[in-house]
């Protein structure tokens, strides 16, 4: 049996490290260099099994996620990630299980240059919290508060392939492994985050599903939204097995986990915009106009009125998996 200094030793082994660690994991705490001119963004997210993972995810898989899921937070804030604290609970002292946990958390951080400089290790049931902390210039960072009248509202990739993997994997019938794939490994949006600084007025990652998120934004900004379903972006493989349109927007509206940036931005920054996300290889979509008002409201392409029940997860109102 490995114990707690064994397992802290092998997450200590794929730690990274970064010349801006002045001391990372072993001491009482990280000693840690925030460059001049830079605002410190900090973001902690807890995944549990059964709440935030189907049961039979993999660790590799767990261990991405659970780090994708805190760069996604510093990817809605502009901020470029440096640093995670990782405080893990583990129902027993599984070496194999924490070297695929390590595995998929590395393969992620590596990416992104992220070193990681602390945590705790403790003993019950799954549980992973992690602490990202990222850089941001001094006054750039987006808010959720910066909406105006009139700006655009965008969203990066595609929404409800993640939630269409776990309609699927409740059902229990056929399922898509390319959209499982997105479930389990979402993709932050860094480099679209970066080359949004200065162009969007607003942001925040769509990690609840989109009607809850820009909910968020637009409460937060004082403003309201109108959405066009028709032009919500949908990846083939969605479409393929999701062909009523209507199920299809519930997936897209409030299934969530699909770490997606949504943004808002005047109409005159569009075409920059364009250009600086095809620059990272990246695209968004524009989805719809910030209103006077409070609220969000939906329209189909016939141009009437969709009604959402349920506008996205709430942790103490709902189950997930
Ligand atoms: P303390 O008793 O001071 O909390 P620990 O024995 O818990 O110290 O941890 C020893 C060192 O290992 C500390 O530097 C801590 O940050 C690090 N550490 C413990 N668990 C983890 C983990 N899961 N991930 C990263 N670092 C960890
Ligand atoms: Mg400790």
């Amino acid at each position: 049996m490995p114990g707690e200094f064994d397992l802290i030793g092998r997450v200590r082994a794929r730690a990274g490290t970064r010349p801006d660690v002045l001391l990372g994991i072993g001491d009482d705490a990280a000693l840690l260099r925030v460059p001049r001119g830079f605002e410190l963004a900090v973001s902690t997210d807890t995944l549990i099994a059964g709440v935030h993972f189907p049961d039979d995810t993999t660790a590799a898989d767990i261990g991405w996620k659970a780090l994708a899921v805190n760069l996604s937070d510093l990817a809605a804030m502009a901020a470029t990630p440096a640093w995670a604290v990782l405080a893990l609970t583990l129902p027993s002292d599984d070496g194999d299980w924490l070297d695929g946990f390590l595995d998929g958390f590395e393969e992620l951080a590596r990416r992104h240059d992220v070193a990681l400089v602390g945590g705790d290790t403790t003993r019950g049931p799954l549980s992973i919290t992690i602490t990202a902390h990222g850089f941001v210039p001094a006054g750039a960072a987006l808010r959720r508060s910066g909406a105006r009248v009139g700006d655009d509202i965008w969203v990066t990739g595609t929404l409800g392939d993640a939630a269409g993997a776990l309609a699927q994997w409740r059902r229990g019938g056929p399922r898509s492994a390319k959209l499982r794939y997105r479930l389990d490994r979402p993709t932050p949006r860094l480099a679209e985050a970066l080359a949004l600084r200065g162009l969007a007025t607003a942001a925040i990652d769509v990690s609840d599903g989109l009607a809850a998120d820009l909910g968020h934004l637009t409460d937060a900004s004082g403003i309201g939204a109108q959405i066009d379903l028709g032009r919500l972006p949908t990846s083939r493989i969605l479409a393929d097995h999701f062909a009523d349109e209507h199920e299809r927007w519930r997936l897209q509206l409030s299934g969530g986990d699909d770490y997606e940036l949504c943004f808002t931005a005047p109409a005159a920054n569009a075409l920059a915009i364009e250009q600086a996300l095809a620059a990272c290889a990246a695209s968004a979509t524009v989805i719809g106009a910030v209103i006077a008002g409070r609220g969000l409201a939906f329209t189909t392409p016939d141009g009437e009125a969709f009604e959402l029940n349920a506008s996205g997860y709430d942790h103490f109102t709902g189950g997930h998996v």
